[in-house]
């Protein structure tokens, strides 16, 4: 096994002009540092197509997206111990940071200005094999398929990211704007550990799906009562101030995404006056990350999935593009 599959962004551009490419590559060697993985499965997000169709700017040609990566370990780089070979491994957006900048010393490593991207910076999942820093894969929870963990991997750190910079008290009420793949897995989170959780979004099934995992509401409107803590998961802007009215006294408001439409004008008494916090979330940490797993090692979380095989990635891309299926997109790179 000396070269593999994979896709790489081409042309950034709509995915109706096919900006990846199929090729094949060298099977990358894992550096001083870290490990080779041979990919079982990679989910697809939406960054992925964002990489694609060029609203992030690519910073290098060619790169494999992919930063839902399950696999196994299959080779270490020098001075590499931990995990060894053999171990189920995750390989996440964060791919590594510099360690000791000011946000880093302070335990931000989400914040540190040198950090680099998994499919951004680097070689991501879209392929057979990629590599690593081993210090930044994750372990993970036993009762997962390959197909399900993956998911958890971006849309499940960042949902419980943003379910943590909302600062929801212990039994509080939390509501919830927009419900896809990160909302349903923080909501199950939250819901968990004793939250009330209102779901708003405009999609039917998804206010169905947001009911049959314990919602106490789920609307096309606005929540029934009072919330100590919102995220807003839809990236529309416009969504800011009824989210931030909606909040009781002192609550806060999250917001998930890496992209958001412009916020209207806000108005003081009704938007922000008792102290309500207005937070955004920026990537995860890997402390983040393990608590999150942790938690869904414990509490069995229901992830939808709709698996394709690798070399129907662009199918799955285009899917994406046009809601075409339920839950995440996950590809199977090797068996
Ligand atoms: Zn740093
Ligand atoms: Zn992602």
């Amino acid at each position: 096994m000396d070269t593999m599959t994979a896709w790489q962004v081409d042309r950034p551009g709509p995915v109706a002009t096919h900006p990846l490419r199929r090729v094949t590559l060298p099977v990358p060697r894992p550096s001083a540092g870290e490990v080779l993985v041979r990919v079982h499965t990679c989910a697809v997000c939406r960054t992925d197509l964002h990489l694609a169709e060029g609203d992030l700017p690519p910073r290098r040609r060619g790169t494999v997206p992919g930063h839902e990566i399950v696999g196994t370990v299959e080779a270490l780089g020098a001075d590499v111990t931990d995990p060894p070979v053999g171990t189920r491994v995750g390989v996440a957006w964060l791919r590594r940071t510099d360690g000791t900048c000011r946000y880093c010393r302070r335990g931000a490593e989400n914040l540190c200005p040198d950090s680099k991207y998994t499919g951004w910076d680097a070689d991501g999942g879209y392929a057979e094999y990629c590599v690593a820093p081993a210090a930044y894969v994750y372990r993970l929870p036993a009762a997962y398929s390959d197909e399900e963990v993956a998911p958890l991997l971006c849309a499940g750190i960042i949902g419980f990211r943003a379910l943590r910079r909302a600062g929801l008290p212990p039994g509080g009420r939390l509501g919830v704007y927009g419900f896809g793949g990160s909302a349903h897995l923080a909501a199950q989170v939250a819901l968990a550990e004793g939250a009330t959780v209102h779901v708003v979004t405009r999609s039917a099934a998804a206010r169905e799906l947001a009911l049959s995992l314990g919602a106490a509401s789920a609307s096309d409107t606005a929540p029934p009562e009072p919330l100590d803590s919102a995220i807003l998961f839809a990236p529309v802007g416009t969504l800011v101030p009824p989210a931030l009215a909606a909040l009781d006294r002192g609550g806060t408001l999250a917001i998930a995404g890496i992209h958001l439409t412009d916020i209207p004008p806000l108005n003081y008494a009704e938007h922000l006056f008792q102290e309500r916090k207005l937070a955004s979330v920026t990537a995860n940490t890997r402390a983040d990350g393990r608590e999150f797993l942790d938690i869904a090692a414990r509490h069995r979380l229901r992830v939808t999935t709709t698996g394709y095989a690798l070399a129907d990635a662009d199918r799955a891309l285009a899917d994406l593009a046009e809601d075409r299926f339920a839950g995440a997109a996950v590809l199977h790179c090797t068996p």
